[in-house]
């Protein structure tokens, strides 16, 4: 299912391009390609970012300065979090289009503690999201009324 969803927000094709990567773990290369690959799936050749990927065991994945930190249990989907928050990074337009449309969204509601929201207890404590209505819960569904 979530393929499915994947098809109906990815770019074309001959619009893809790919991650350039810096220094990568061996232990982390195989999940970084694969979290790149989903990446350039939904990202303009030309605003792909390049990364670094170390490890840090036992780590939420994290991007700063360039480098991705994790360990080899994070998901491509995590990567890909990682992977774009590179871009936004590395394209000041696209950050201020991101922040612009995160405002536009939130309207009058306050950011809360990532640990409120969450219940889990390793997000930091200056770790703060929107609740946000985007995915709304349906009973049984799992579905978190959550984006960060
Ligand atoms: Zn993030």
């Amino acid at each position: 299912m979530i393929e499915n969803a994947r098809r109906h927000v990815e770019i074309p094709q001959h619009e893809r391009g790919r991650v350039t990567f810096g220094s990568v773990d061996s232990r982390l290369r195989p999940a970084v390609e694969a979290g790149a690959r989903l990446a350039s799936r939904y990202t303009h050749a030309a605003l792909l970012p390049k990364v670094d990927a170390v490890y840090r065991p036992s780590e939420r994945p994290a991007y700063g300065d360039g480098v991705i930190r994790m360990d080899e249990s994070a998901s491509e989907s995590e990567i890909m979090h990682e992977v774009t928050h590179g871009t936004e990074v590395q394209n000041p337009a696209v950050l201020a289009a991101a922040v612009a449309f995160l405002r536009h969204r939130a309207g009058t509601e306050r950011p809360q503690r990532l640990r409120d929201l969450t219940g889990r207890e390793d997000y930091r404590l200056d770790e703060y999201a929107y609740e946000d209505q985007f995915a709304v819960a349906e009973p049984g569904s799992g579905c978190k009324k959550l984006t960060n």
